[in-house]
Order: C-alpha cells, then sequence, then structure tokens
C-alpha cells in the first residue's frame, strides 16, 4: 500500500509547507518498538501476516525566500525488487522515478528547481532518493541544482560502518554528491537558512539531527527518528534500532518538553496517516493533542 494523500499542505507563519508521502514502508513491529510488548503496540498499529507493522516515508518542502528546500528524500529507485520487497517499500512514481518526485510535480516542482536537501541522517529510506538510477544505470544526484547539507558526523558514521550499521548505509546515496561538490557538511546545532535550524538528536544515530522550522513565532520540527510516529510518543517507546536507546530516551524528554511548553507542531516522517500534530502531555505520556 502506498498510504495517502500524497502532499498535505498548510502554513506556518509566512512560510507554506508541504508533507510529501515518498512511499510506503513495512518494518517488523518488534523492531519498531524495541522493549515494549507486542500485546500493547499491536493496539496503536496492527501487524501484517509477517509480523510487519505500515509505515510511510514522509519529506517535507518548504517553500522558502531562497527557494524548494527538502527535508530527507525517502528510499530512491537504486535497489533490487528483492529489497524493496524485504522492507515492503512501495514508493514507484507514476510521472518520476519515485513518488517523491510525484509529490514534487503536483506542487509545481521539479527536481531542478530544488535547492537545497538536507538530509535528518543517511540511512537508506531517508537518503535513498538523494540520488537517483537512470535509465542507463549510472547514479546521479536527483537534485542537479541542490546543496545537500548533512551532519559531518553522521557522514563519518555512514562511512565507517560495522556489522550492526551496514545494512542501513549504502555509499551511493551519498557518495555521489561529493564526487559533484554538492555535499556541505555542517557541525553539530546551527541555523542552516534563515528560520530552518538544525538540532542535533543523537540516540537513533550518534549524529541524528531535527530540523526546527520558524516563521512569525510558529515553530515546526521535523523529528525523522526522534520519534518517526505518533505511537513513539511515549519516552520509553524507542525503536529497536535505535544504536543508543538510553540517548534517545534522553533526547526525546528534552525536544518533547520543548515541544509541548513551546506549542510546536511535530512532523512525523514514518507514521502512514498522521503528518503532524501539536502534542500534550496527560501527566503519564505524551500524546497528540486533538
Ligand atoms: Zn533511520
Amino acid at each position: 500500500m502506498r498510504p495517502e494523500p500524497l502532499v498535505e499542505s498548510r502554513q506556518l507563519g509566512r512560510l507554506r509547507i508541504h508533507a510529501i508521502q515518498a512511499g510506503g514502508q513495512k518494518l517488523d513491529g518488534g523492531a519498531m518498538f524495541g522493549v515494549v510488548p507486542k500485546t500493547l503496540w499491536e493496539r496503536r498499529i496492527p501487524a501484517d501476516d509477517r509480523n510487519r507493522i505500515q509505515l510511510g516515508m514522509r519529506c517535507l518542502l518548504i517553500e522558502h525566500d531562497i527557494g524548494p528546500v527538502l527535508i530527507d528524500t525517502g528510499a530512491g529507485n537504486k535497489e533490487n525488487d528483492k529489497f524493496y520487497d524485504i522492507y515492503g517499500i512501495e514508493n514507484r512514481g507514476t510521472t518520476g522515478p519515485t513518488a517523491l518526485e510525484d509529490g514534487l510535480a503536483q506542487l509545481g516542482v521539479r527536481p531542478a528547481d530544488v535547492v537545497m536537501v538536507i538530509s535528518s541522517h543517511l540511512h537508506f529510506d531517508h537518503a535513498g532518493g538523494n540520488t537517483t538510477k537512470r535509465e542507463d544505470g549510472s547514479i546521479a544526484p536527483t537534485f542537479p541544482n541542490a546543496r545537500y547539507v548533512m551532519q559531518r558526523g553522521e557522514y563519518e558514521w555512514a562511512s565507517h560502518t560495522n556489522e550492526r550499521t551496514a545494512a542501513s548505509y549504502f555509499p551511493p546515496n551519498f557518495e555521489p554528491l561529493r564526487a559533484s561538490g554538492q555535499m556541505e557538511l555542517i557541525d553539530g546545532d546551527r541555523e542552516i537558512i534563515a528560520g530552518v535550524q538544525s538540532i542535533k538528536t543523537p540516540g537513533h544515530t550518534p549524529h541524528h539531527q531535527g530540523l526546527l522550522i520558524e516563521s512569525e513565532g510558529e515553530r515546526a520540527f521535523y523529528l525523522a527518528d526522534l520519534a518517526p510516529t505518533a505511537a513513539h510518543l511515549p519516552l520509553p517507546w524507542i525503536m529497536g534500532y535505535d544504536v543508543e536507546p538510553l540517548v534517545t530516551l534522553e533526547t526525546k524528554r528534552r525536544i518533547l518538553a520543548r515541544a509541548e511548553a513551546e506549542d510546536w507542531l511535530v512532523i512525523f516522517e514514518h507514521d502512514a496517516t498522521t503528518a503532524w500534530s501539536k502534542i500534550t502531555n496527560d501527566g503519564k505520556a505524551y500524546a497528540l493533542r486533538g
């Protein structure tokens, strides 16, 4: 299933932002919820006959003064059918290579128009669409005129894998950007462009970053894999994939407290249905604010 809708749009201050559902993905429910028992998590997201849960791969397009700015790029088109089947990825496009290009086209944006791509981290389901396999088999940056911004530490982590991390990092998702001179490495928290700030959110990976978008006092935060779905809002609901789960716990405690106190709109990358929401804490756990 390719989750719908393809595009959801809203205003944030004077900025227009668009959530583009760049395809569906299915991952093992147990791995997605770490130490949480199945009897609890399957009430939130049911499992299929292979114990997988339906997820999305939501990217964010910001209509910025400098031009279209994209956060994360989905799974791309470079892997083989067996790979896409294992991960339940359904992202084939109708007008372009993937659903991401379909979403951009719906918004009147061509890949050549995108001026900046920001990667939360370099796992294949977040950075796979950074590059595209052309019909002749060659691999090229999907966005020929974009600067690709990522954390230096994440790039180094992705370039030096071990037995636990190697299954998520594929050099064709990022090395062509270095070769083309489009890769821009940043260190730690900083304002990348006016109103778009990177905040390091370690745990899922040591240099994972979230993006805080601010306009006229309104704020939105792209959580990426800090809380991939709305079901991951309770602090201990942490993915088994995280390399430092106790670091994730402290990052969540800090970020979600700010999100509630400062009335942030939080954006869920992997949620199949909920693109964004404000959050609340009922004294026991964080939850969507109705
Ligand atoms: Zn990830």
